[in-house]
């Protein structure tokens, strides 16, 4: 086999090929579970006792494993060839054949959400549905936050020209922004993404330039850029209040099955530990050697870090590294090369970035990555096939019990990339590559916990501030250089213009209160990794065994089984006992 195809996806355990029989054949076999499922079934689910509906959820199951499998091959086609046209209409086929099982089997849904009380608290108690039980709460968690058909029907019409058009116009705004900068000594126009990506370049004055350029292109915009924000942030409280929350950050909550206790125990934690993030950036300054770090130094990258490295060195380092922690994970991953469930190469008409998809229990992931001979690419494929080894370990469960809820999706992922940068660090031998990677370890850290606990802070109090009326884009402004003096203190020196950086991030207009998982994903790892440096390999069953768990249980249930106590500030609060070796190891390279 050629070596640039054994770097593509079999995607053979699927499908041999789109025209493949079997294809037409899932499709058909789906359509007529899901027919069979709702003749014999619709309109009495509630009157299932509990083996019977048992029955009724392995079917199910059993449905939707054949269902996803034509929809699964279709998207890993695409997202191979996106220019394909065979690829493209096979897509479209499989969507449309999804969506149409789905609103046959909807019923069940609806009918859970919808049954007595008694008769789920029934469901509930019951031995015979214990494997479902975590399934069972969640289909009925937002039942008391629904309201009656006729109501859900205009709510939802009406969001097409509500919140969905306002958004919109905000992707809309922000992507046709051109900013206008010089760059070796020729004026330039370019995108917002563009001249992100210039304040990381090593001229400081370029770096200034861009963040001058990009705050004032989001200024000049700020008339409807604000606009935006004031309507969607009052559509949220409307709709809060029409179902019944108690707070803005609520409905998120809800889905993602966490308390709010915890929640603000991460984040009081995170805020206290700012201290770290300040003195991190007083040695970045030094080690930079700039008496007046400013906002515009912040991703300022040190010598050292632009290292090469093969795709043959990176995959060894990743599997030694996954090797050394335990042979489970190096096994899974070395797996995944082996049978080609990896497509790592960029070319033409792949799709960009990267991922990990699994859907099904009985099948193998599938991991893609567009590898460019980076160390960050390196640490790609660890978080990638870190995502994988978690689906493996979860196989054992049944569908509805395999995938993690969100706050717990990157528990392997980020795992792996630390355990690859620990490996890293202490092989690495040039002192300037060992401080840039403990830097690019610690500047990691800051951007995916501070950050983002910054962000959430200021949106709970841009949702509060809204609550009483319209709010000026000023008064946002001075709310989020609230936010940024309370992480950076004094040492990092903000410009006037640092009060405009709230208005171009689109998780506040498109995934509301997203941006605590970050925080609350890498700093559990953080906090995992502590205990596996402190108790050597008897953590290793335990933590397999977490990630065996799959989407068995609430985040607070899994983390139980493993001794953890989500509710605890000391817990969190060894996250940044990992975070403050890495910055005082950075100290002693200085
Ligand atoms: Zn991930």
């Amino acid at each position: 086999m050629h070596a640039d195809e054994a770097l593509r996806w079999d995607l053979g355990d699927l499908y041999r090929a789109d025209d493949d029989p079997a294809l037409e054949r899932d499709l058909r076999d789906a359509r007529g579970r899901a027919e069979k499922l709702a003749a014999a079934h619709r309109g009495m689910v509630s009157a299932l006792n509990p083996a019977k509906l048992r029955d009724l959820l392995v079917e199910y199951e059993a449905l939707i494993a054949v269902a996803w499998r034509p929809s699964l091959y279709a998207s890993l086609r695409f997202s191979a060839a996106t220019d394909d046209a065979s690829a493209q209409a096979l897509v479209a086929r499989t969507r449309e054949e999804g969506a149409r099982v789905s609103t046959v089997v909807k019923f069940l849904d609806v009918e859970l959400k919808t049954a007595p009380q008694t008769v789920f608290d029934g469901w509930l108690a019951s031995a015979e549905l214990e494997p479902y039980r975590h399934y069972l709460r969640a289909a009925r968690r937002s039942a008391p936050h629904t309201l009656s058909e006729p109501e859900e029907k205009v709510a939802t019409l009406k969001s097409l020209t509500g919140a969905a058009a306002w958004s919109q116009l905000y992707d809309e705004t922000v992507s046709s922004i051109r900013v206008g900068i010089e760059i070796d000594g020729k004026p330039r126009e370019i995108t917002v993404d563009e001249a992100r990506a210039l304040r990381s370049s090593p001229d400081r004055a370029l770096r200034e330039r861009a963040s001058r350029a990009i705050h004032e292109a989001h200024a000049s915009r700020s008339h409807v850029l604000n606009f935006v924000f004031n309507t969607i942030f009052q559509d949220h409280g409307v709709e809060i209040g029409l179902r019944r929350f108690d707070s803005p950050i609520a409905p998120t909550l809800l889905d993602d099955e966490l308390s709010a206790e915890v929640v603000e125990s991460l984040m009081a934690t995170t805020e206290r530990n700012y201290g770290l993030a300040q003195e991190y950036y007083r040695l970045k300054a030094r080690a930079l050697g700039l008496p007046d770090f400013a906002s515009h130094d912040l991703l300022a990258p040190l010598p050292g870090g632009d290292r090469k490295v093969s795709f043959s060195d990176g995959k060894k380092l990743v599997l030694d590294s996954f090797a050394s922690f335990s042979p489970t994970f190096s096994e899974i991953a070395e797996r995944h090369f082996a049978r080609r469930w990896i497509d790592v190469m960029p070319r033409p008409g792949k799709r960009g970035g990267a991922f990990c998809a699994a859907a099904i229990p009985s099948l193998h992931p599938y991991v893609l990555t567009n590898y460019n001979d980076r160390l960050d690419d390196v640490s790609t494929v660890a978080h990638e096939l870190g995502h994988a080894i978690h689906f493996s370990l979860a196989s054992k469960q049944s569908l509805l019990n395999y995938g993690p809820t969100t706050p717990m999706a990157e528990t392997a992922s980020v795992f792996g990339e630390i355990v690859l940068a620990t490996r890293l660090l202490a092989a690495e031998r040039d002192p300037t590559v060992r401080r840039a990677l403990i830097a690019m370890r610690i500047e990691d850290v800051i951007a995916t916990v501070f950050r983002q606990v910054m962000y959430t802070r200021w949106e709970q109090q841009a949702h509060a501030r809204r609550a009483e009326g319209v709010a000026t884009a000023d008064e946002y402004g001075a709310l989020w250089r609230a936010q940024l003096e309370r992480l950076y203190g004094p040492s990092v020196r903000l410009g006037e213009l640092d009060r405009w950086g709230w208005i171009g991030i689109p998780h506040f207009i498109h995934s509301r209160f997203y941006c605590y998982s970050y925080a609350f994903g890498q700093l559990l790892v953080l906090a995992l990794y502590r205990r596996y440096a402190e108790e050597g390999d008897r953590f290793v069953p335990r933590y397999l065994d977490l990630l065996a768990g799959g989407g068995s249980g609430t985040p607070e249930e899994l983390l139980a089984r493993v001794g953890v106590d989500v509710h605890a500030p000391a817990f969190w609060q060894q996250g940044f006992a990992t975070l403050s070796s890495l910055i005082d190891e950075f100290r002693a390279t200085l």
